[in-house]
């Protein structure tokens, strides 16, 4: 089962595709965890996509799409895997669908996580990351057990730098212009599932699984 997960920065996508690959024994592949792991970790990648990041850009095509190649071809996405931020640009998506096609694979669900502008805000200033192994909460709607703490790893909670409203507004524009044109790429290709992300994060889970295992 290949998956991605579309929708705009902070629809919960990262918070869904963790429970659906814990649910069906996937990998969950966040290419924003990957950046934000390099950085963390001060390589030649971290550097370079570091600005983008911050300023609330996209880090280029041409740092991202091999690196996602790369990655399901790794053993451990024999039996699928979940797509998280990636693809985000219709070059991206074009680029990885070829390469898919050469295995004659291709993406079974395409999963829109559906919220409005007005919501997002709220959700990215309450966000609360761990750097360390990419679990994600919400200091009202899904705070961890101790503040602060995450409850996966037991590492301190941060505001990621690009979750400050300013940012968040550039974020949302770029994701209109760039990304979201990827709802009619994977519709023609009979791909798209809409769910309505304002849910409670278990109504939402529940709706995609519907879906999955129709
Ligand atoms: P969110 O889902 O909250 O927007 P992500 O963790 O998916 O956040 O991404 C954070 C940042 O990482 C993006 O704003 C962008 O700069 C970069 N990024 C992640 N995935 C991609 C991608 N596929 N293409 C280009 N940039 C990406
Ligand atoms: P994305 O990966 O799409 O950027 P996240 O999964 O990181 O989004 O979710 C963004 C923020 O909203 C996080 O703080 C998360 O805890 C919170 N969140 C996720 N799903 C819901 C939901 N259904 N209702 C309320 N808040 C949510
Ligand atoms: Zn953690």
């Amino acid at each position: 089962m290949k998956i991605v997960m579309l929708g705009a920065p902070g629809a919960g996508k990262g918070t869904q595709a963790e429970m659906i690959a814990e649910k069906y024994g996937i990998p969950h592949i966040s290419t924003g965890d990957i950046f934000r792991a390099n950085i963390k970790n001060g390589t030649e990648l971290g550097k370079k996509a570091k600005s983008y990041m911050d300023a609330g850009n996209l880090v280029p095509d041409e740092l991202t799409v091999d690196l996602v190649i790369d990655r399901v071809a790794q053993p451990d996405c024999e039996k699928g895997y979940i797509l998280d931020g990636f693809p985000r640009t219709i070059p991206q998506a074009e680029v990885f669908t070829e390469q898919l096609a050469k295995n004659n694979e291709k993406i079974d669900f395409a999963i829109d996580v559906e919220v409005p502008d007005e919501n997002i805000i709220g959700r990215m200033g309450g966000r609360r990351a761990c750097l360390n192994c990419g679990a994600t909460y919400h200091i009202q709607y899904i705070p961890p057990k101790k503040e602060g703490i995450c409850d996966v790893c037991g590492s301190e909670l941060v505001l990621r730098n690009d979750d400050k409203p300013e940012t968040v507004k550039n974020r949302l524009n770029v994701y209109h212009e760039a990304t979201q044109p990827l709802i009619d790429f994977y519709k023609a290709q009979g791909a798209l599932r809409e769910v309505d992300g304002t849910q409670d994060m278990k109504d939402v889970f529940a709706a995609i699984v519907k879906i999955l295992e129709d």
